[in-house]
């Protein structure tokens, strides 16, 4: 079986890898604990025929680390985690093998706090809680904050303010041009906020009602999928999926700067000098989509709708930062981004080898 070998955990700075396993009802599951510094390791579930146990490792362990950077870019007192459950949900899904999963999460004893992610649902999280508190993005009546994706878009709005300031002088967007490529949940949502602020719309989606519904409803100029990036306009906004950034689309980029939700925007991990030497500001894609992220954060304290936007508003704050420290260190915007994250980290770290024994004070706010 294709464990990691400890060795490359301590290389790649991970503090837990769990297996689960329960024959009775079909469960095989990873969780990854990336790191718990800044506290508790939180993310989703991931449900997905993997084609073999090492692309599940593999794959859980990208995101846990991701989430790492996440939160702590977004000045969350939580690490990052993630877990896998191997195999179609379609086929494999039952209350059975959700409550097997949840007890394995339960047995880490608060260290991870899942949620919802890929072939898992609100109703799955739902269960869980039955048999586990380590876990967020439950229904509403039960305490949870609901679907994530209009504090995303909030999230994005504010980002693309910090981006007009920076860019303009101003964080006013009346007038500005955004093109948004994928009108989902968090891209009509943000064509939305973008239309209540005065600013002049064009989207894209490769599912023709999700752009006319945008369209009745804001009066944006529709273009096609495939021609999005290539816009004319002030702020490209990719809210679709990832890999939007490549060697090909950024050298056709006509936008001053890139702030959207989607995931893993840069292609490859060369496309972040790529864009900045192309001169198109780019926003990084977690520091710029953790409004999600910070709104089921607020779950732990009793979830407050107005709290939880007042600290999604921060995200301007974040990419202010980043910006500045990608100026002041002469590198990209990505890697300021991963600076700010791990310095959160770093100082968490030192602060708790200070800290008297017996002091279980967090070292990070939320
Ligand atoms: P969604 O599935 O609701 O919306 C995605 C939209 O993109 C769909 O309408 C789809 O038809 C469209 N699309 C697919 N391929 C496209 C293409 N090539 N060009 C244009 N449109 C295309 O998903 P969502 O929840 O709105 O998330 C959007 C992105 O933001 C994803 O990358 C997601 O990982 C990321 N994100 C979402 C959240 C959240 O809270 N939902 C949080 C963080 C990051």
């Amino acid at each position: 079986m294709p464990t990691m070998p400890l060795s490359l955990m301590v290389t790649e700075g991970f503090e837990q890898v769990v297996y689960g396993h329960d024959a009775d009802v079909g469960l095989r599951a990873i969780v990854a604990i990336h790191s718990t510094v800044l506290g508790p390791a939180l993310g989703g579930t991931r449900f997905w025929p993997y084609h073999d146990e090492g692309q599940a490792l593999v794959d859980v362990c990208r995101l846990a680390r991701g989430m790492t950077y996440k939160h702590a870019a977004a000045g969350l007192g939580q690490g990052g985690g993630k877990a896998v459950i191997i195999g179609d949900p379609a086929q494999l899904r039952s209350d059975e093998l959700v409550l097997a999963y949840g007890r394995l999460v339960d047995g880490l004893g608060g260290r991870y706090i899942t949620a919802e992610d890929v072939g898992t649902t609100q109703a799955d999280m739902d269960l869980v809680r039955t048999v586990t508190r380590h876990v967020t993005g439950v229904s509403e009546h039960l305490g949870g904050s609901g679907d994530p994706s209009p504090a995303t878009a909030l999230g994005v709005l504010w980002g693309m303010r910090a981006v007009a300031t920076r860019l303009w002088g101003s964080r006013e967007l009346a007038g500005r041009h955004v093109c948004i490529a994928g009108v989902g949940k968090v891209g009509s949502a943000l064509a939305d906020h973008l239309h209540a602020e005065g600013a002049r719309l064009t989207v894209a989606d490769v599912r023709p009602e999700a752009v006319a519904a945008v369209v009745e409803r804001t009066g944006a100029t529709e273009v096609t999928a495939d021609a999005a990036h290539a816009v004319q306009c002030d702020l490209y906004a990719p809210c679709a999926l990832g890999g939007a950034l490549s060697v090909t689309t950024i050298g056709e980029l006509r936008c001053a700067a890139v702030v959207g939700s989607a995931n893993n925007q840069l292609a490859t991990p060369q496309d972040a000098q790529r864009i900045h030497d192309s001169g198109v500001l780019y926003a990084p894609d977690y520091v710029v989509n953790a409004g999600g992220v910070i709104n089921i954060a607020e779950e732990r304290h009793g979830y407050d709708r107005a709290r939880a936007e007042q600290r999604i508003r921060g995200i301007e704050d974040t990419v202010l930062e980043v910006l500045d420290l990608a100026d002041a260190e002469r590198c990209t915007t990505a890697a300021a981004a991963d600076r700010v994250a791990e310095r959160r980290i770093d100082a968490a770290r030192r602060a708790a080898r200070v800290r008297p024994p017996g002091d279980l004070t967090a070292t990070a706010g939320m």
